[in-house]
C-alpha cells in the first residue's frame, strides 16, 4: 500500500524554525499535504522529546500517533557533525537519524550528548566526525537508520563542494556500512544523482527539511509497504525495495543549484563558473560551488542516463506557490489561503491535487490553477536557477528552454 513519507523536518526548537511547529499543527498540516508518515524531527532536543513522550502513543511498532491523530509519526532527527581530521579545515556534515522507538531515541541522545549540548538547537552541533557519530548511533540503537541530509549542498552535504568528501566511504569511513540511503535535497533530482554510479547501492529518498508548516512535504518519498511499522519502512530503505516514487522540487528551484555569490548577485552555470576559474567576477573570491557543478564533478555517467527499474519521480511546485503565482497575491494573503483550503477540501490533500487528480477535474475546480498544474506536470514551466542560498524563481507561464547540457529536462517520467 502506498505510504507517502516526509522523514526530515524540524520542530519549533530548531534554529530559524517556526513557533507553529508543534506536534498538533504538524499532524494537521501533514494530513492536508497528504502525508501518511511524518518524521518528528529534532528527537535529540530535550524539550521536543519530552513533548513527544507526553503526546504521542505507539500505534504500530515504531509508528506513533497523537490522540485522534491523522498521521503516523516516526522518531527522526538531523545532527551536524564538525571535525577536522587532517588539520586542513573543519568538515561539516548533516546526517539524518531515524529511530525505532522513543526508548531508542533516548539511548541515542545519551550516547551522542558527549559530543555537544543537545539543548541548544533542535539540529545539534556535535564536535565529532560523521564516522564516529554513525558508529555511536548504531551502538546505541542497532535498528536506527542513518542517511546524509541534502547530500550535495555545498556547506553541510556529505558530498557537497565544501565538505571535501568524494564518496560515502570518505565521509563516513568505517561507518559507511551503516548508511542506508541519501537525501537528494531540493537542488538535485534523480536524473542528476543517477549519473554518479557510486551512489547506486544506496536508496535515494526525498524529504522536505521543512522549517515551517507550509513547507512540509515539498519533497517526499512514496513507499509501497505491506504494513505500517518502523521495521517495514527501515527494511525498505536498507534494502532499496518498496520505494515507488519520489516527489521532487524542480532542482533549479533549490537554493544551491547553480554556482554564485549572493552578495555580489552573481549566478553562474558550472560551465560559466569554470570559465572564471571558480572565482567571482565581481569580488574575485571563490564562488560557492552549487549542486549541479558538484554532481558533474563526481559523475561518471553522461547526462540523461537512467537506470532500469529505478523508482519514478515527479517534479512538483508547492500548491501555495502555484496559487500565489496564478493570482498575483502573496502566499500568506487571505485570498491565497482560502483558495488553498478550498482545493484541499475538494481533492482531499495537496498531493492528490498536485499528482493524482485528473487535469479535467483540476480545471473544473479552478481553470487557471488547473492549467498551471498541467504545465508543471508536463515540465513546461521555466525556472531561473537558485544559487548561493537564493531560491530559484519559478515562472509557471513561461516555456522552459530545454537544458540538454545537463540532461535535466530530457527525461520526463510520470
Ligand atoms: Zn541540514
Ligand atoms: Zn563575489
Amino acid at each position: 500500500m502506498d505510504q507517502i513519507a516526509d522523514l526530515h523536518i524540524h520542530s519549533r526548537y530548531a534554529a530559524a524554525c517556526s513557533d507553529k511547529l508543534t506536534l498538533e499543527n504538524i499532524d494537521r498540516a501533514a494530513s492536508e499535504k497528504g502525508i501518511n508518515i511524518i518524521g518528528t524531527g529534532d528527537f535529540t532536543h530535550p524539550k521536543w522529546i519530552s513533548d513527544i513522550k507526553s503526546l504521542l502513543k505507539e500505534a504500530e511498532h515504531g509508528m506513533y500517533r497523537l490522540n485522534e491523530g491523522r498521521v503516523n509519526f516516526i522518531l527522526s532527527s538531523e545532527v551536524c557533525t564538525i571535525s577536522n581530521p587532517d588539520g586542513k579545515g573543519a568538515k561539516k556534515v548533516h546526517t539524518c537519524i531515524l529511530a525505532p522507538s522513543i526508548e531508542d531515541s533516548e539511548s541515542i541522545n545519551s550516547a551522542i550528548s558527549r559530543y555537544g549540548n543537545l539543548s541548544i538547537d533542535g539540529r545539534p552541533v556535535l564536535m565529532t566526525s560523521a564516522e564516529e557519530l554513525a558508529n555511536a548511533v548504531i551502538d546505541a540503537s542497532p535498528e536506527a537508520i542513518l542517511f546524509p541530509a541534502h547530500i550535495w549542498t555545498p556547506w553541510f552535504g556529505a558530498l557537497g563542494a565544501m565538505s571535501g568528501f568524494n564518496s560515502m566511504e570518505d565521509a563516513y569511513g568505517s561507518a559507511a556500512k551503516h548508511i542506508s540511503g541519501y537525501e537528494t535535497g531540493l537542488s538535485s533530482d534523480p536524473p542528476m544523482n543517477w549519473r554518479v554510479s557510486k551512489l547506486d547501492n544506496y536508496s535515494m529518498i526525498s524529504n522536505s527539511d521543512a522549517h515551517s508548516l507550509p513547507k512540509l512535504a515539498r519533497e517526499a518519498t512514496v513507499f509501497d509497504l505491506n504494513g505500517q511499522t518502523y521495521q517495514e519502512l527501515a527494511s525498505s530503505i536498507k534494502g532499496k525495495k518498496g520505494i515507488r516514487m519520489t516527489v521532487e522540487f524542480y532542482p533549479e528551484e533549490g537554493k544551491y543549484h547553480y554556482d554564485g555569490h549572493r552578495n555580489c548577485k552573481i549566478s553562474l552555470s558550472p560551465e560559466q563558473s569554470k570559465r572564471y576559474n571558480g572565482l567571482c567576477p565581481v569580488c574575485r573570491r571563490k564562488l560557492t560551488i552549487g549542486v549541479m557543478h558538484r554532481v558533474d564533478d563526481l559523475a561518471d555517467r553522461s547526462p540523461g542516463y537512467a537506470p532500469k527499474d529505478s523508482p519514478k519521480y515527479v517534479h512538483a511546485v508547492p500548491l501555495i506557490e502555484i496559487i500565489s503565482s496564478v493570482t498575483g497575491k502573496g502566499q500568506a494573503t487571505a485570498q491565497v489561503l482560502s483558495t488553498y483550503s478550498n482545493l484541499i477540501k475538494k481533492f482531499g490533500s495537496e498531493m492528490n491535487a498536485l499528482i493524482n487528480a485528473s487535469t479535467d477535474d483540476l480545471i473544473t475546480a479552478d481553470k487557471e490553477i488547473g492549467k498551471a498544474i498541467a504545465r508543471i506536470r508536463e515540465e513546461k514551466i521555466s525556472v531561473t536557477p537558485g544559487y548561493d542560498g537564493v531560491f530559484g524563481i519559478v515562472d509557471l507561464f513561461k516555456d522552459a528552454v530545454p537544458q540538454k547540457e545537463n540532461g535535466q529536462r530530457t527525461i520526463n517520467e510520470f
